[in-house]
């Protein structure tokens, strides 16, 4: 992409509305624009970063063997009546009225949709397990829509449902999640602190929050070191990595209730803030026995399949990456979501040797490259690349194009060198 004819509207001055880091680098850098409160335009930067994090959350549930399939927007009311939560889920609710004058809503989120659908198209027990998952724009309208794509009233989640049997699979399906989950923000280059949580209005008894370390977290932290180090990670059995993530190593967010955190040794306990990126729920048989999904089992009896849900905040993460990964110069991408895996700098346009390496550059990285072909001082090249944050950097300046020589900047180190231009594509792209 060329810098000159992309619609990245970069801004100089910090917006004033923006309180925190990650808002007011998303404004700045030119990948959002807010539409109307908490709600935003996706401009093309940031819609590429949007869009990664998505193919990342897919792959790892796809792994997980979850389906993808895709819900509507809008929902009628008489589903929510069903499960007793249209008129109990308050004002977050937006409600609509069609020219029939039906009640609609735009859904905040899936249990009473999903749960019609399963129950509409399976008859047996031997069609279970299920999990249906979604990547779905939601609704809720928050009564302070603040830090930016952090807490919209639109966003965009990943939500998923698992149907089981009994008891034993549900948790087994938990335990999966789970380890997708923490796969998931990995490659995402965040650490994230998985954290026993209340299971509030959704129902059922176990729950866990995924929070992203970040300063400006709404959240406090209190977790063991261990899970910086991401060595429960490379754990390949399910239950052992469960059982490292849930009583062996502990995280709270009050230290003074739990016996957890004293069960830390003390030179692992570590307090921080997060920022909820993802949630997980056992359900019980909540809806199904409240919206009557029942099917005959093995025995011949009738039971209520036992749900979880499981939701990641995919718009917000844009945001809590960000929070977590950024210096007083602007955004420093993990490779794995960067918009441009690198920016290429012409610090002379119109010079027949830049210009040639430059195009070439341009050409060998593809989508993936940015190039920044503007008529501008390179001064403000390097400032506007060093904020939006691209993992590498080639500048070409007229003195060592003529001997085919570029320098490679990379974001997160600072560290610089001085190589041949096919040498620098290849640690680029390598
Ligand atoms: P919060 O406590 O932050 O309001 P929640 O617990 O109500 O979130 P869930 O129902 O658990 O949210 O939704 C799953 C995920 O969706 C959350 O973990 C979060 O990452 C994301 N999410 C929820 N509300 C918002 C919002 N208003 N803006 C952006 N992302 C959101
Ligand atoms: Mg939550």
């Amino acid at each position: 992409m060329r810098l000159s004819k992309s619609l990245i509207p970069a801004l100089k001055e910090t917006p004033s509305d923006a309180q925190i880091a990650s808002h007011r680098l998303m404004l700045r850098a030119g990948m959002i624009r807010q539409m109307a409160s908490g709600i935003y335009a996706w401009l093309p930067s940031g819609y590429r970063v949007l869009n990664k994090i998505m193919q990342i959350v897919r792959e790892e549930q796809d792994q997980a063997g979850a389906q993808e399939m895709l819900m509507p927007t809008i929902q009628s009311a008489d589903l929510w009546r069903e499960s007793g939560r249209y008129d109990a889920y308050g004002k977050e609710m937006l409600r609509i009225t069609d020219r029939h004058a039906r009640d609609l809503l735009y859904g905040p989120t899936n249990e009473e949709m999903i749960t019609s659908l399963v129950r509409d198209s399976i008859k047996s027990y031997r069609d279970l397990p299920q999990t249906p998952y979604h990547i779905q724009w939601k609704f809720r309208d928050e009564v302070r829509p603040r830090f930016g794509v952090l807490r919209g009233r639109e966003f965009l989640m990943k939500d998923a449902y698992s149907f089981d049997v009994d008891y034993a699979g549900a948790l087994a399906a938990y335990k999966k999640m789970m380890l997708a989950y923490m796969r998931t923000f990995q490659r995402m280059g965040i650490t994230a602190i998985p954290m026993r949580a209340d299971t509030g209005q959704i129902g059922g008894d176990l729950s866990h929050e995924f929070h992203v370390l970040a300063s400006t977290g709404e959240s406090g932290v209190f977790y063991d070191a261990a899970f910086e180090t991401g060595d429960a990670l490379a754990e390949t059995d399910v239950e052992l990595f469960y059982q490292k993530m849930t009583s062996i190593y502990a995280a709270t967010d009050e230290k003074h209730d739990t016996a957890q955190w004293a069960k830390i040794p003390s030179e692992r306990q570590r307090e921080g803030r997060g920022i909820e990126i993802g949630q997980i729920f056992y359900l019980g048989q909540k809806y199904s026995q409240a919206m009557n999904f029942a099917i005959t089992g093995a025995d011949g009896q009738r039971f209520f399949p036992e749900m979880g849900c499981y939701g990641i905040g995919v718009s917000r993460l844009v945001g809590a990456i960000i929070e977590a990964r950024h210096d007083e110069a602007g955004i420093i991408w993990p490779d794995a979501v960067a918009p441009y895996r690198a920016a290429i700098l012409n610090l002379r346009q119109g010079d027949a040797a830049t210009d040639g390496i430059c195009e070439n550059l341009h050409t060998q990285l593809g989508a993936d490259g940015l190039y920044d072909d503007r008529e501008e001082r390179a001064g403000v090249k390097f400032a506007e690349a060093d904020l939006m944050g691209h993992p590498w950097q080639i500048i070409v300046g007229p003195r060592g194009a003529v001997n085919g020589l570029v320098e490679l900047k990379r974001r997160a180190t600072g560290e610089r060198w001085e190589l041949a231009v096919q040498d620098a594509l290849t640690k680029v792209l390598g």
